[in-house]
């Protein structure tokens, strides 16, 4: 994509990029707004003679946001999909009968359950293991391992998994890293550039970030990677229509807006939390408290340097009663599944997102039935406290 460089020789800013890269104003009208290609099939010049042939394959639409989120994770390429599984569907295809993948044992429930129920059952084998811990990482490799698949911070008890690190050990054993950024979005994290192989997103979150699209992305830096997953995409067929692929992308122009409050808003709240006294433990990595503070303000940066932790927090309340009071009291905070949008969730993640996950799994892994997960958005976040106050004075 064309776009002038503004400041001598150095790369536009995040947010030049995300309003400018694939998003040219359309040549034939001269449209601001690029044209969304609602269309299935395209006109061929002669026998295989076209630029696009059948929108499974490839749509100008999808292009454009392929090439957006490419910029701003800092790849090479990006392959969009319908939804964030089959996003993370599309880098299972990538493995062979026999092979083994290592992943965060808190990653999103339907990660559990898509690996666990469906891609069990071809030959492949896996661990969920602590990869916050090299060494644990270390000893679950075999001479099996393809693939290691951590998601960072977690979901949803926030931990934190070094991304240099791990990126660092797959490599020198030629096992490829996958890194589900959903929750911090590139704004916050480029996993690409600290070595990872793979970057996932369910675009559905903080990319499309208005709560009206289903989505999913996977952006490498690999050239015979991105071959492999555009062949899947094209095979598999599990794309997004033209028309979501549009909302996102209008969306991205406001990407590093949205975050800046997102982070604000959740630092302070997570702020109120912790000296609120009704809460058990608050798990969000800005909190000095954070037992990997230090890693998360070294790792999830801005593309000026700076630290953010993003907009999500987990909260244990010591019952499920009293997490059914604290929601039940909410007004601006809707109960629903899902994150990243502007307007701010509540979760109850035992009966929602990880309800996939044995409860005897959840207690292991200390997913409570008192913890509750906000999604924090970008309201003013003195209603945001408030709401929260008033509610928790409901227990
Ligand atoms: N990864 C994370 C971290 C998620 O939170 C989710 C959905 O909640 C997914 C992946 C799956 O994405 P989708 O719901 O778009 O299929």
């Amino acid at each position: 994509m064309k776009i002038r460089v503004i400041r001598g020789n150095k790369k536009p800013g995040f947010a030049t990029r995300a309003i400018h890269v694939g998003q040219e104003p359309e040549p034939v009208t001269g449209a601001v707004s690029p044209p969304i290609h609602q269309t299935s099939t395209f006109r061929q010049k002669d026998f295989a003679e076209y630029d696009f042939d059948y929108s499974r394959a490839d749509n100008p639409t999808r292009r454009n946001l392929e090439s957006t989120i490419t910029s701003l994770e800092e790849g090479l390429g990006a392959v969009a999909f319908g939804s964030g599984m089959a996003a993370e569907a599309a880098i299972f295809s990538l493995l062979s009968q026999g092979d083994h993948v290592i992943f965060s044992r808190n990653v999103y429930g339907g990660t559990f359950r898509l690996f666990d129920k469906i891609f069990n059952r071809f030959g492949l084998s896996a661990s969920w293991i602590n990869t916050s811990s090299i060494g644990s990482i270390e000893k679950a490799i075999t001479s099996r391992t393809r693939l290691i698949f951590i998601e960072t911070p977690s979901n949803p008890l926030m931990q934190i998994s070094d991304i240099r690190a791990v990126a660092g050990l797959a490599s020198s054993r030629d096992i490829l890293l996958a890194v589900d950024n959903t929750f911090l979005s590139p704004y916050f994290q480029r996993p690409l550039t600290l070595g990872a192989h793979l970057v996932t997103h369910s675009s559905t979150k903080y990319l499309n970030g208005h709560s009206d699209v289903v989505g999913g992305i996977v952006i490498t830096s690999d050239q015979p990677l991105l071959e492999k997953l555009r062949f899947i995409q094209m095979s598999g067929g599990a794309i997004p229509g033209p028309f979501d692929c549009w909302l996102t992308q209008r969306s991205l122009k406001t990407l590093e807006l949205r975050m800046k409050v997102h982070n604000s808003n959740a630092l302070s709240i997570a702020e109120f939390l912790s000296s609120n006294g009704k809460f058990e433990k608050i798990f969000y990595p800005g909190l000095k408290n954070h037992p990997q503070y230090k890693l998360a303000a070294e790792q999830q940066l801005d593309p000026l340097g700076r630290p953010g932790f993003g907009g999500m927090i987990s909260a244990e309340l010591a019952s499920l009663d009293n997490a059914r009071k604290f929601v039940k009291g909410l007004k601006i905070f809707t109960l629903a599944e899902s994150l990243g949008g502007v307007e701010s969730l509540v979760c109850h993640p035992a009966t929602m997102t990880h309800a996939s996950i044995p409860e005897e799994k959840r207690d292991e892994l200390g997913i409570s039935a008192g913890l509750v997960r906000l999604s924090i958005g970008v309201e003013n976040v003195d209603d945001l406290i408030e709401d929260l106050q008033r509610s928790i004075g409901k227990i």
